[in-house]
């Protein structure tokens, strides 16, 4: 079976249209535009398309300058900085991306521990802080990979002075990370990792975050919701994880749903314009 003929059907709709804050369509193996118009018809009518390299980020910039329920955000992805020959040259790329007008964030771009070892630390906080600046030069949104290195992405962040917009991507981190980031005005991106049984420390995180600090993202391909954990991701699950975050929060999902989408045009900007 191919990817897309794994992936899981589409949950029932939502009542109030919603986005998708972060997802790799030239990821998902099958047409884009049927994963735009599968995610619309359950309420997730608007996405952000995000870039990990220069040749992904120019074919974010050109899918979301072609499609209005798509806006774009660019970058070299932290496990992908060390590995150039030219980090410079790259970067040069992406701030020319950054300026285009439906490009609406830098990212992602941030810290991982994870996947890069200590030999590649210094070139990968290097294009960290210039993806910031780079975010700060723009006017557009930081949007960052945190991969076991919460209390350096703060280190940096502080260091360097924040730009006016700051998002985690799949927020990893607990309680206390978590207020950390809401008291810096951070906007937290819950991805489906909030529905794994494992995953009480991310739910103690969405209890402190404000409804107008969170927004919700599928990072597809990856971290299929519950009950499709192991299985391929796309946009049109993202009810599966609004409705666990209603849940949890003990909000009322319309209103969730309504906050998600204002925080959403607020970080991101309009996509109709
Ligand atoms: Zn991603």
């Amino acid at each position: 079976m191919s990817q897309t003929d794994r992936t899981p059907p589409p949950p029932d709709p939502l009542p109030v249209a919603v986005l998708d804050a972060h997802t790799h369509l030239d990821m998902l193996g099958g047409d884009p535009l049927a994963a735009i118009a599968a995610a619309g018809a359950v309420g997730v009518t608007r996405l952000v398309q995000v870039g990990v390299d220069v040749d992904s980020s120019r074919w974010s910039a050109a899918l979301a300058a072609a499609q209005p329920a798509v806006l774009a955000t660019v970058a070299v992805h932290p496990n992908e900085a060390p590995r150039l020959a030219d980090l410079d040259e790259a970067l040069r790329a992406i701030e020319g991306l950054a300026r285009q007008p439906r490009v609406r964030g830098v990212g992602e771009t941030g810290l991982d521990t994870f996947r890069t070892g200590e030999a590649g630390r210094a070139a990968q906080e290097r294009s960290f802080r210039a993806h910031i600046q780079i975010a700060k030069d723009t006017g557009k949104a930081l949007v960052i990979h945190d991969r076991d290195a919460h209390a350096d992405i703060l280190r940096v962040l502080d260091g360097e002075g924040a730009p006016d917009t700051v998002v985690l991507h799949c927020f990893s981190g607990d309680e206390s990370f978590a207020v950390e980031c809401v008291k810096r005005g951070y906007v937290l991106s819950f991805a489906g990792t909030v529905t794994f049984k494992n995953a009480q420390n991310l739910r103690d995180a969405v209890q402190v975050t404000p409804v107008e600090q969170i927004l919700v993202e599928t990072d597809a391909p990856y971290l299929t919701p519950m009950p499709y954990r192991g299985r391929p991701n796309a946009p049109h699950l993202i009810p599966l994880t609004v409705r666990a975050l209603a849940h949890t929060k003990g909000v009322d999902l319309d209103e969730l749903c309504a906050g998600i989408s204002a925080t959403g045009e607020r970080v991101f900007g309009s996509w109709a314009g």
